[in-house]
């Protein structure tokens, strides 16, 4: 069952602290906002090409339980922030 992996946008600060990742998934962009700086504690999958359903593709750091769901075509951009 594919599942939707919804990503974040990052600052150019922390696109450093992504490997160059542009976005995030929403895990790790809780993880970031609740402690201020993105950890490894949940994974650090890089993807050069993760792609959305009309075919654009990001370069998004997941963490493992995304990496393992991900599947082409089933990410989606959040347009507000996921707050906790
Ligand atoms: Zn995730």
């Amino acid at each position: 069952m594919a599942q939707t992996i919804w990503i974040h946008k990052l600052t150019d600060a922390q696109k450093a602290e992504a490997d160059g990742m542009a976005y995030i998934c929403e895990h790790l962009f809780q993880a970031l906002t609740q402690t201020g700086k993105l950890t490894k504690v949940k994974g650090w999958n890089p993807l050069q090409n993760a792609s959305t359903k009309d075919g654009t593709t990001y370069r998004a750091l997941f963490c493992d339980s995304c990496a393992k769901n991900y599947n082409n075509g089933h990410v989606r951009m959040a347009k507000e922030p996921v707050l906790v």
